[in-house]
């Protein structure tokens, strides 16, 4: 931590406040002297390591609070005993002038593992290599921080007259258990009180050989509602088969909810989705994707549509029988067979009336339901809002033809935890990132951000800010 410390006493010493003066009260940043700058800045914190466990978020945040104080951006780190030691959450605001209502950046500090020995550099390293910053976090969500945290910087650095506060919140612990979040809602929601709108990940922009088909913001996502079934039965000697096997009972049950197709239906933000993407298709498809309501009642758009697995999951609740536990020896018959399933919700949907219909299916009492993960705070922001429009502008931009959607997030994240504060959340990918490129570093190996796109990134949110107010 020492070390940590010093290091960014040498960034302190680095040109911090290079920007030109000239344009009248508002400064242009000078980009040239903040990418370099970020691009430090990313590398210095892909060499803290958080991975999680354990965490040691308290490291990051320590980094993260010397900038924004060398910045004069107030700034609080909060620990806590239900954080546990080592991690803690930080927020800071850049004050505007209150005349409207505030946008919250958010980031979550941790990392998953990485395992060295797969990876061509040290991911914890934040080299710098063939016009990559190579780092476990590079992408999720390191780099998507620095974006956040230079385009606050820059904005305060150029004197944007700011009518919304821009809050910044580092968390401690999203990828394991996802307390950080919690407990910062839990124990701060004082400090979110004016926040209007929060940005922070868990979307993907289309970006194939360079060129963006679509920015995505994310507008909601699916929750998870796992459940674990149950049957009670006698033991014996399997050489004897009885009536009182609880297995045969279980696997009944199970293939009767296997065999459930969930109803389709179609939410907001995946009707825009289909028709914004429309366009890249030819016909009939296009004309499918068009009216997605429509096109699930013909059967040949219907098979197509739902042969993508994405797809199948923005437009259902989907169910996965996943964990079976029955007997741990082949000759004995089990007093209890269990299985669990993984069910992802629709945020419309009503969790008791789901689980009403699959205990209906399953039609057998001895079978019993036990709910394992309750669903989250149901998900889906309006997109007729100020900062819908600004994202749309500054993502214009900066694709000929590009255009913004609203792909549905299949996964589960920390944005319905700040949901549940009111606040309406989008999800931004800043970054211009091949899929293939993401796909192989999120969680995988060698995961890496291109020098280019940091400051693409820095850029994208400052607009996105400035935009908005
Ligand atoms: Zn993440």
């Amino acid at each position: 931590m020492r070390r940590i410390l010093l290091s960014f006493t040498l960034l302190a010493t680095l040109p911090t406040a290079a920007f030109s003066q000239n344009r009248g009260k508002v400064a242009q940043p000078d980009w040239t002297g903040i990418a370099a700058e970020s691009q430090r800045i990313l590398s210095e914190y892909l060499r803290i390591n958080t991975t999680n466990p354990p965490g040691n978020e308290i490291a990051a945040a320590r980094f993260l609070k010397g900038i924004l104080e060398r910045e004069g951006i107030p700034v609080q780190l909060f620990d806590s005993a239900e954080l546990g030691s080592g991690h803690v959450n930080l927020y800071a605001r850049l004050k505007g002038n209150g005349s409207k209502k505030a946008i919250a950046l958010v980031h979550h500090m941790d990392v998953v593992p990485a395992t060295a020995s797969q990876w061509s550099v040290d991911p914890f390293s934040g080299a710098v290599k063939d016009g990559y910053i190579w780092g476990r976090g590079a992408i999720d969500m390191k780099g998507e921080a620095v974006a956040h945290l230079m385009a606050m910087i820059a904005l305060k650095r150029s004197g944007v007259t700011l009518n919304r506060d821009i809050v910044f919140i580092a968390n401690a612990d999203e990828e394991f258990t996802s307390t950080g979040a919690l407990v910062f809602v839990k124990n701060h929601a004082d400090l979110m009180k004016d926040v209007e709108y929060i940005i922070t990940e868990a979307t993907e922009n289309s970006v194939k050989n360079g060129k963006v088909d679509y920015f995505s913001v994310g507008v909601a996502e699916k929750r998870t509602f796992w459940q674990r079934l149950t049957v009670k039965g006698v033991p014996s000697h399997g050489s004897r088969p009885t009536s009182q096997n609880p297995v045969p009972r279980l696997v009944a049950a199970l293939n009767k909810i296997a065999e459930y197709e969930t109803p389709l239906h179609v939410t907001p933000g995946v009707d825009k989705f289909f028709r914004d993407i429309s366009r890249l298709y030819p016909e009939p498809r296009r004309s499918w994707l068009a009216n997605v309501r429509g096109a699930i009642a013909n059967p040949e758009a219907r098979k197509w549509i739902l042969s993508d697995v994405y797809w199948n999951a923005y437009l259902r609740n989907t169910i996965s029988l996943t964990a079976l536990n029955g007997s741990n020896k082949t000759n004995v018959i089990p007093p209890e067979a269990t299985a669990e399933i993984d069910i992802r919700l629709l945020p419309d949907t009503d969790p008791a009336a789901l689980l009403a219909t699959l205990k209906r299916i399953v039609n057998d009492t001895a079978v019993h339901f036990s709910t394992i993960l309750e669903p989250k705070t149901p998900l889906e922001s309006p997109t007729d809002t100020d900062l819908f429009r600004a994202i749309e502008k500054a993502a214009k931009e900066r694709g000929p033809g590009a255009f913004v959607t609203t792909p549905m997030q299949t996964g589960a994240t920390d944005r319905p935890t700040y949901r549940k504060l009111g606040i309406i959340t989008y999800a931004i990918d800043p970054f211009k990132t091949e899929q293939a490129e993401r796909q192989k570093g999120v969680h995988g190996n060698n995961e890496r951000l291109s020098v280019d796109n940091v400051i693409f990134g820095v850029r994208y949110v400052y607009d996105i800010l400035r935009y908005a107010q």
